[in-house]
Formats: structure tokens, C-alpha cells, sequence
């Protein structure tokens, strides 16, 4: 994760999109501002940005918060590749969702908490169609990998977070789907708090 308090530079690789979509991304990125004490600054040269943001047609998804420094600085640290298709309900779902990763955030359905009995032979073939169109390896990272307990700060299983996936109930053994969460969850925003304080936490956690 970033610092607390920390100004992200945001820069853009336009290529394939309309210079409009850099307003689409700013507006609904800068609701985790709301609850982390980050800041977002969109910058026209990607250079010099900490996040790189990409249109190419090739699927939405991100570096884990500061991976994106391992990057090198010619290359995009974000792809959101549907969105120039997208209803802007759907647009927005997707910049909460990919600003999460960058922000530090992992799937929900990876936490250690996480318990979904999957029927794994439906999901590997859901996943194989379009558009995602995934081979086994691509569903056991994206879909079946959990976090060990040592290696990520989870909450209590929170399947209202904008960083779990839409479940559909035929995927499962128990018939019981998760839903298209589309806002960020109570935990969601709780959770930006606690890795992000804002300065009167920060100085609660201090004593003060
Ligand atoms: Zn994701």
C-alpha cells in the first residue's frame, strides 16, 4: 500500500480510446478519496505517473497498490479495456473496482476468509467463453487463489465489496450466487480508513 496521505500521480496511455474517458475515470476514481486519505492528481504525461491507465480491448484490471512502482514507466499499471462499451453504471463499477486494486485492495473472493464452494468444472468453462476467455491457469489465479492469513490484512468475508466478483448461483454447489456489487461495501470503506487514516485516526492511533 501507499503512504497515508500520499498524492498519486494518475496518467493516461489514450491510445484506442476517446480523450473524453480520462474524465470518466476521474470522476468515479476519486470516490475512494472520500474514505482513504489518498489523493489522485490526473497528469497528462504517463512518465511521470504512479498509476498508468490503459484503454487497450483486452479486459480491465491492475497492479496491486505499489507493484505498480515495479513497472517500468513506458508501461500502462492499469488496463480498462471495456469501458468505452459500457453503460456509465457499468463504467463506474469497473474504475471503483480496478482503483481498489491500485489502491492496494485484492478480490474479495481471494481473502483468506473467503469460502465459496465453487463447482470448479462450470466455472472453468463459464470463464473459457467470451469475454474473458480464460484457460485453466487464468481461473485458478483470478477465481480459485486465496491469500494465505500471513500475507494479507483481511476483514470478515464481505461479499457486498466492489472487490468481489459477481458469482452467478449456477457456479456454485449450494445454488447461492453473489450479487453485481456495484458501490463500495460498509467494510469497503471502513477498510480504506483503517490502511489510509486521515489525520484525526492517525493521531487516535498515536494516543493522542
Ligand atoms: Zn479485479
Amino acid at each position: 500500500m501507499w503512504e497515508p496521505g500520499q498524492m498519486l500521480k494518475v496518467g493516461f496511455d489514450i491510445v484506442g480510446a476517446p480523450i473524453d474517458i480520462i474524465y470518466v475515470v476521474q470522476r468515479y476514481a476519486v470516490e475512494w478519496e472520500r474514505f482513504a486519505n489518498i489523493k489522485f492528481e490526473f497528469v497528462q504525461n504517463m512518465a511521470t505517473a504512479d498509476i498508468r491507465v490503459g484503454f487497450l480491448p483486452n479486459g480491465s484490471y491492475s497492479y496491486i497498490g505499489r507493484e505498480a512502482m515495479l513497472i517500468p514507466t513506458n508501461a500502462t499499471t492499469m488496463n480498462l479495456g471495456w469501458l468505452t462499451s459500457a453503460s456509465a453504471s457499468e463504467a463506474r463499477r469497473v474504475i471503483l473496482h480496478e482503483f481498489g486494486h491500485a489502491l492496494g485492495f485484492i478480490h474479495e473472493h481471494s481473502s483468506p476468509t473467503a469460502n465459496i464452494p465453487y463447482d470448479r468444472e462450470k466455472v472453468y468453462s463459464y470463464y473459457s467463453q467470451a469475454p474473458n476467455n480464460w484457460d485453466r491457469a487464468t481461473v485458478d489465479r483470478n477465481i480459485f487463489l486465496k491469500y494465505s492469513v500471513a500475507e494479507t490484512n483481511y476483514s470478515t468475508y464481505d461479499r457486498s465489496s466492489i472487490m468481489h466478483y459477481v458469482v452467478p448461483p449456477e457456479l456454485t454447489t449450494d445454488g447461492v450466487g453473489v450479487p453485481f456489487n456495484t458501490e463500495l461495501s460498509t467494510i469497503d470503506k471502513q477498510y480504506a480508513g483503517y490502511f489510509y487514516p486521515f489525520l484525526q485516526r492517525r493521531l487516535q492511533q498515536q494516543g493522542y
